[in-house]
């Protein structure tokens, strides 16, 4: 949009108004050329073939007075032409008018036999020289393609050999209006095409003009901060587009901000409960004896854990953010390298048993999978938050089953609980930054509702999936896709299979 000038409407309407003048110009350029080269040019010399064919007539009917006078007479009617036939001495052989034209002076008649009588009739050196001294000078005829004098009279004679060729024995004078061809006023169609120009200029410039001049105040409106502020066009066409395009990206930047903006107030929330308990215990601590004092430290070290671990989660989200939005300036927060999906098991699990030993962990992996292109450190994480909830969401003592089985694609983990399970009408939403089923927050396990933000943000950037089922009272179940490593190429050539066995 840089090449508008938003300010100065009026460029674009001067320039529509050039660009429609510059196709006039052309197109009467290419009429001017069109009615000189097919109108005119074939007119004129269908016109001297007809003349001639007439003199060569009345060259044959010359000793048939009777029917020389007959077809003079026809072409004094039919083409207007005055027509006076003499012999080479200058004796009047037939005339078509009262006064016949006058014979031609010996100097006339040497000139017409010199001039050959080749050719056609009309062209140079073949006017006769009986020429009334008009524009044209002897010659008579205008030249092919040469437009008439304006105005004609006097006209010119003109003057013919009989016969054509050799010695002139009679000859043919001739008076009459030279042809035109059929002429259009020129002027009024060019005036006519000029303003029908300017009328369509105008008006297709208005349509340009008005929703660019709009798009122009609503994206000014839309950068000051009035962010419900959109086009609202429906057209079909390109402009349309662009209003389109712009609304879109209009209400895409309107979520990010609001999405930030709660962010930072879920953030912020979070922070407080950790940080106001921390203050009441110092309070307390700062008043009581040592050993009070010693108990509340505990306390205070687990809060300081939860401060931890939210600020590092939001650290996360926000690093995974920046490489999903292919930012080049942030580091990538994923170091791939190839993974083996038993090891990553073997230690989840480990993991597990460790923090919840009232629970039962059933682990069942195939016994060969895919070996994986991933950050080991961010798939431990996606995989003990998924544990971690499993366990933190059933009783004691329920079985929490994890599995590790191989796709055609990929790997497919899956991590099962016999839980509280989430209502349907939440699933959906679980996921989301901040999120928290009422079942779960009943049972004080201490989560923000970041951790399966940033499980499914972590399986995106590795192009992977994760699923949650859950039927509320029965439990949940959480499946992961992952895509295998292409095969690595050895040095040799030979590519090695992705796979590992457990
Ligand atoms: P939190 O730290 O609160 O567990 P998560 O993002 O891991 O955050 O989970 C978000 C919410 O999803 C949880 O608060 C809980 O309401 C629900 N949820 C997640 N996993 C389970 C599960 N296995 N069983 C029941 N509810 C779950």
């Amino acid at each position: 949009m840089s090449g508008f000038s938003f300010r100065r409407p009026g460029r674009l309407l001067l320039r529509i108004y050039l660009v429609g003048l510059a196709q006039l110009v052309l197109v009467s350029v290419v009429l001017f050329l069109a009615r000189s080269l097919i109108v005119e040019k074939p007119f004129r010399h269908g016109f001297n073939r007809h003349l001639q064919y007439n003199v060569r007539e009345w060259g044959e009917l010359r000793n048939n007075p009777a029917a020389l006078q007959a077809s003079l007479d026809r072409a004094a009617r039919m083409i207007d032409a005055q027509v006076t036939v003499r012999d080479a001495s200058g004796q009047l052989i037939a005339s078509n008018t009262s006064t016949p034209l006058p014979p031609l002076s010996a100097a006339e008649l040497e000139a017409l036999s010199r001039s050959g009588g080749a050719g056609p009739p009309g062209g140079p050196g073949r006017g006769g020289p009986g020429g009334r001294g008009g524009p044209g000078g002897p010659g008579g005829l205008p030249l092919p393609g040469v437009s008439p004098p304006d105005p004609p009279p006097p006209l010119p004679v003109l003057t013919l050999p009989i016969p054509e060729r050799g010695p002139v024995e009679a000859y043919v004078s001739i008076l009459m209006r030279p042809p035109t061809p059929p002429s259009e006023n020129t002027t009024f169609i060019v005036a006519a095409v000029l303003v029908c120009t300017a009328i369509t200029s105008l008006v297709f410039a208005r349509t340009l003009a008005g929703p660019l001049q709009r798009l122009a105040q609503v994206a000014r409106e839309f950068g000051a901060g009035k962010l419900d502020t959109r086009t609202g066009f429906r057209r079909h066409d390109e402009l349309g587009e662009v209003a389109e395009a712009f609304d879109e990206m209009a209400g895409r930047i309107t979520h990010l901000l609001r999405s930030q903006k709660e962010l930072l107030a879920n953030v912020s929330h979070e922070l407080r409960t950790p940080l106001s308990r921390i203050r009441v215990a110092l309070d307390i601590a700062a008043e009581g004896d040592a050993a009070t004092a010693r108990e509340l430290l505990t306390d205070i070290t687990e809060d300081l854990s939860e401060l931890e671990r939210l600020v590092e989660d939001v650290l996360t989200a926000a690093k995974l953010d920046l490489a999903n939005g292919g930012s080049s300036g942030g580091t990538p927060p994923l170091r791939l390298e190839r993974v083996d999906a038993h090891a990553l098991v073997d230690k989840a699990a480990g993991r597990f048993r460790i923090a919840r030993p009232t629970h039962t962990l059933e682990v069942s992996v195939d016994e060969s999978l895919p070996v994986l292109e991933a950050d080991p450190v961010m798939l431990r994480r996606v995989l003990d938050n998924l544990l971690d909830n499993a366990g933190k969401y059933s009783e004691p003592r329920t079985t929490v089953r994890l599995r590790a089985r191989s796709t055609g694609q990929g790997l497919l983990f899956e991590v099962a609980d016999q839980g509280i399970g989430i209502d349907a009408a939440d699933l959906p939403r679980v996921g989301t930054p901040f999120f928290r089923t009422d079942r779960s927050r009943a049972r004080r396990t201490g989560g923000v509702g970041l951790g399966l933000t940033l499980a499914r943000r972590i399986i995106d950037a590795h192009g992977g999936t994760l699923a949650l089922e859950s039927r509320a009272g029965e439990g949940t179940t959480a499946r992961i896709t992952l895509p295998a490593a292409a095969p690595e190429v050895q040095p040799g050539g030979q590519a090695e299979s992705a796979s590992s066995a457990g």
